[in-house]
Parts: structure tokens; sequence; C-alpha cells
């Protein structure tokens, strides 16, 4: 049994005033069986989290303190309360380069520092139409995997969050997504059966009201990543609803 996550990235995007908004919202629908966990901006991590909802960073530096102007530092993170911290998001890698292996960086130093890794994985449109998303996603999430052992996802998530489906309102079909999820779920099985079992594995890319109820529906999604929609209080609720 893997308890369901929904989680909003909020981007760039917010202000204390959605912090208020939106966390006295999600406080109100707490439910034992959901983590509903919010990435605001890092500037809000410490606003977020004193509303006593679950938060974390949308990303945080491969290196320990020093001279790296503009970073966040993951332990730095953990004492104000992050628990969660993304990284690999799509935007991470296209917009800011960030490579496989710097990915793998920032995931072992999350968890030196106790903060849960959720490792963002995805194809672009041009890779898919190529028929390499099979081999795309399992090159991510090895880049992991090689670094620091199948046993270091023990205490991580996964998102799936195909390139093309984020910010579109071009949303994978609850059949595509299943399809890639239980291929990450396969491959993480031939490394160690208790892993694939128990890691939870959210699906990301344009999820909204309407669409989430029948991908949080698929055997392998246990939830979900949000982006645009997380942005907005009712359509939050209302996914983190369907969530149960
Ligand atoms: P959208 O939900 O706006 O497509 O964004 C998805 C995303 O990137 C979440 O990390």
């Amino acid at each position: 049994q893997r308890k369901p996550i929904v989680a909003g990235n909020w981007k760039m995007n917010g202000s204390l005033e959605l912090v208020s908004e939106i966390c006295g919202e999600v406080e109100k629908h707490k439910n034992v069986n959901l983590d509903v966990i919010i990435f605001p901006p890092a500037l809000l991590l410490k606003d977020v989290v004193s509303k006593g909802i679950l938060a974390g960073t949308q990303t945080i530096s491969e290196f320990d303190s020093g001279a790296f102007t503009g970073e966040i530092h993951a332990q730095l993170a953990h004492e104000l309360g992050a628990k969660y911290t993304l990284v690999g998001h799509s935007e991470r890698r296209s917009l800011f380069s960030e490579s496989n292996q710097q990915v793998a960086d920032k995931f072992a130093k999350a968890q030196e520092f106790g903060l849960v890794p959720i490792l963002c994985v995805g194809e672009t449109e041009q890779q898919r139409d190529a028929g390499k998303t099979e081999e795309i996603v399992a090159q991510q999430i090895k880049a992991v995997i090689d670094k620091l052992g199948v046993a270091a996802l023990n205490n991580s998530v996964i998102a799936y969050e195909p390139v093309w489906a984020i910010g579109t309102g071009k949303t994978a079909t609850p059949e595509q997504a299943q399809a890639v999820h239980k291929f990450i779920r396969d491959m993480l099985s031939s490394y160690d059966e208790h892993v694939a079992q128990t890691l939870r594995i959210l699906y990301g890319g344009s999820v909204n009201e309407k669409n989430s109820e029948s991908l949080f529906a698929q055997a392998d999604i246990d939830g979900g990543l949000i982006g645009g929609a997380s942005l907005q209080k009712d359509a939050f609720i209302s996914i983190c609803k369907s969530a149960l």
C-alpha cells in the first residue's frame, strides 16, 4: 500500500498572500491517507512551513556551504523545515543545463542533509516521437542508482513528467502515463523488488481537477506533481481529494 502524494510546484510564482490562501485550505482538508507537499519559491519556504504544511525546495545545490552565490543549501533548507526537495525538474535540466550526473549529485546532497528527494524524469516530444521514452527515463534514473546504489531510492520519490505535457495543457493519457510508470517499476524490480513495490511514482504535466482522478486511478500512479493548477485553491483541493 503506497500512500499517495499530491505536490504543488509553484515554480517562480506566488506571494505571501497565496501562501495564506492555499495553505489555509490545505490545512483544512488534511487527511492522514494523503501527503500534500508544497514547493513554493525558496523565499517563501519558511512561511509555508509555519502553516504546518509539508514543504520542500524546487531545487538544491549539490555543494556544501561556501562561495556559491545565489544557491540553495540543503542543510539550511532542512533547518528551515523543508522535508523534501525536487531534483532534476525538466526546467532545471533544460533552462539551467543540469546533467544527469549533476542531478544525481543533488539527490545525494539532499539525502545527506535529511531531505527526501523527488527525482523528476521525463522525455521531450522529439524523444517520444523517436521511440526513446524508456531509454531516456531509464538513463535519468540509472544516474542515481550508479552513484548511490538502488537502496538510496528507498527514501525518495520519482516524478514522471513528460516535457511535452508540462504547461502545455497536453496531458499524457492515463494509459500513456501508466505505461511509463509501469516501465519504471519493472526496471526497479530488476534491481530490488522492495524498492519497486514501495517507491511512490507521481505523474506531472498539465494535471487539473478534470483529469486527475483518471490518472490517479492507474495502478502504478501514486499521485501527482502539479504546476499551474497548484496555484488555484479550488482546483488544487479538488485534485487532492481525487487522490484519496
Ligand atoms: P503543469 O502542471 O503546469 O503542466 O506543470 C507541471 C510541472 O512541471 C510540475 O512540476
